[in-house]
């Protein structure tokens, strides 16, 4: 099936299985804004917890912070936000739709990738063991043709970006003979700044209300905290912040459903350190958070770091970590070298001295900032994305059958267990109710007695619950249930007494923490 079709199909999974709904639906919906349901809310809070857990619990030196999403508005202007949060956008005369010019040109780039990436592929099949894509990758024409394409291409964009040259960027779109996707044409309008942050008004306007702004991105709240986390936590030097929040940004294309989104959570982790040492902590959060990403099992390969091809105006290093959706490489998180950036700023503009008397070199200095700031619902659709499997079975009548499964990492699912009595009398549904009432404090339980037993395996199969129990007239004689798990759809009989064990050592973070080591 092709990509897109898969990622169509996993969409209306979303909202058929209560994870993901279009916000204000019964009102045709808001552009670019969404819901989560009852199992897409379990899913982010594990998500959530994973990441927080991972950050807060497992380093001494990383502590907590929940700051407010409106602050004053002068912290957007020293942060550059208001001048300088733009991206360049460009309009089809004919269709009237809006593009952003960079993810236009990004797009091309991907285009001559693929072309390489399937002759590989096609000489990987003929050569079989015995190819070496490093020596096709530089020898073959066809492929070389195409490098030199991406390399000339990459070259000017970088150029123009780093320029601020929206001329420039326009006129690469023309030369490359960039189509808008739906009209089809090449009529396009100039390229222009457009500032994603939405304001708003704090305050009766009688008394002269303050413009204020809904945040762009948490980090923000985390500097302008910085000394009062650093004195009352008694702070030392390297250490970070994290923080898990809202943010909100005036997106100008809203495509890819939750991909980009006009409200969105940040997970982000603002880093301290000495000045000078920022690149080699850099170097070390770059790979402890591709580690995290990894651990998940959903493929080594699938993963890889893109460096930027235009650093913001803060940064001196950035690099993202990108996963392979079924639109491609994107990216899914940013880890970047801030120097000081924004302290300074923040020192300059609210005339409040923002430093760290080091005790080891005996001086006070601003502190530089490595960075690491991932999406809430970009992680959900990359975990949605690498679950989602479409899955033949053998029927016991010899026809063949089809199962929709979620293979979530079990600590991540919505529900981690769900209890079925066979049938709905004979003492059963209490006894399923009994095991419920015994395990649902370690984890989300379900009971489940509506239709026959395979499709509520099917159901439980859909929403990505690792284990199912089926209590039977067998079980009040003897204690005993069959479970079945999710991925191999294995049964076995297992006395109640062991539950907790069996689903426990599948289900708890501690497995996936160990993998951080
Ligand atoms: P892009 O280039 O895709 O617009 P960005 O480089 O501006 O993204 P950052 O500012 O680095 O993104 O944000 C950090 C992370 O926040 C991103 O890696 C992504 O996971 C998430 N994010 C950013 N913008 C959005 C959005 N509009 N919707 C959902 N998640 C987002």
């Amino acid at each position: 099936m092709a990509q897109e079709d898969i990622f169509k199909k996993l969409i209306a999974h979303c909202k058929e299985y209560g994870f993901v709904f279009q916000s204000s639906e019964i009102y045709d919906g808001l552009g670019a804004v969404y819901d989560y349901g009852q199992n897409g809310v379990e899913l982010k809070n594990n998500i959530k917890k994973y990441w927080w857990d991972s950050m807060v619990m497992l380093h001494e030196n990383v502590v907590g912070l929940d700051s407010a999403i409106f602050m004053h508005p002068t912290i957007w202007k020293a942060s550059g936000h208001v001048d300088a949060f733009n991206d360049p956008l460009i309009d089809n005369k004919d269709s009237k739709k809006r593009y952003r010019a960079d993810v236009l040109i990004e797009e091309q780039l991907a285009k001559f990738e693929d072309k390489m990436n399937k002759e590989v592929a096609k000489a990987q099949k003929r050569f079989g063991d015995a190819f070496d894509e490093k020596q096709f990758r530089e020898t073959n024409p066809r492929v070389l043709a195409n490098q030199k394409k991406w390399d000339e291409l990459h070259e000017r964009f970088a150029n123009a970006l780093n320029d601020n040259d929206l001329a420039e960027l326009k006129q690469i779109i023309i030369d490359q003979e960039i189509a808008c996707p739906v009209s089809g044409t090449r009529n396009w309008t100039d390229v222009r700044q457009f500032n994603l942050m939405f304001g708003t008004e704090m305050g009766s306007t009688a008394d002269g209300a303050l413009k204020v702004y809904l945040r762009p991105e948490t980090a923000q709240g985390i500097f302008v905290n910085y000394l009062n986390v650093q004195k009352t936590g008694r702070m030392k030097i390297p250490f970070g912040i994290a923080q898990i929040g809202k943010a909100f940004r005036n997106e100008i294309v809203a495509r890819q459903f939750i991909f980009r989104m006009r409200e969105f959570e940040q997970m982000e982790m603002q880093f301290f350190v000495r000045p000078g040492s920022e690149l080699e902590w850099f170097d070390k959060w770059r790979e402890t958070r591709m580690k995290w990403h990894r651990a998940l099992g959903f493929g080594d390969d699938n993963y890889r770091f893109h460096e930027h091809e235009k650093l913001a105006h803060y940064a001196n290093a950035a690099v993202d970590v990108e996963y392979k959706f079924p639109f491609g490489f994107k990216e899914v998180e940013g880890i970047h070298s801030r120097t000081d950036f924004d302290l300074s700023q923040h020192q300059e503009f609210s005339g409040k001295k923002i430093q760290y008397y080091d005790p080891e070199l005996g001086k006070s200095y601003v502190p530089f900032v490595v960075e690491t700031s991932i999406g809430v619902d970009r992680m959900f659709l990359q975990i949605m994305s690498a679950s989602y499997f479409e899955e033949e079975l053998e029927a016991a009548n010899g026809k063949k059958d089809t199962r929709v499964v979620l293979k979530l990492p079990a600590p991540l699912a919505p529900v981690k267990l769900a209890v079925m009595p066979l049938v709905k009398k004979d003492g059963l549904p209490e006894k399923a109710r009994e095991i419920i009432d015994d395990l649902k404090f370690d984890f989300n339980c379900q009971y489940d007695e509506k239709d026959s037993i395979g499709k509520r395996y099917r159901r439980q199969d859909a929403v990505g619950t690792p284990f199912c129990v089926t209590v039977d007239h067998q079980t009040l004689e003897d204690q005993t249930v069959t479970i079945r798990y999710r991925d191999t759809m294995q049964q076995e009989r297992l006395p109640i007494a062991d539950l907790k064990e069996v689903v426990s050592s599948q289900v708890n973070f501690k497995a996936l923490f160990a993998k951080l080591k």
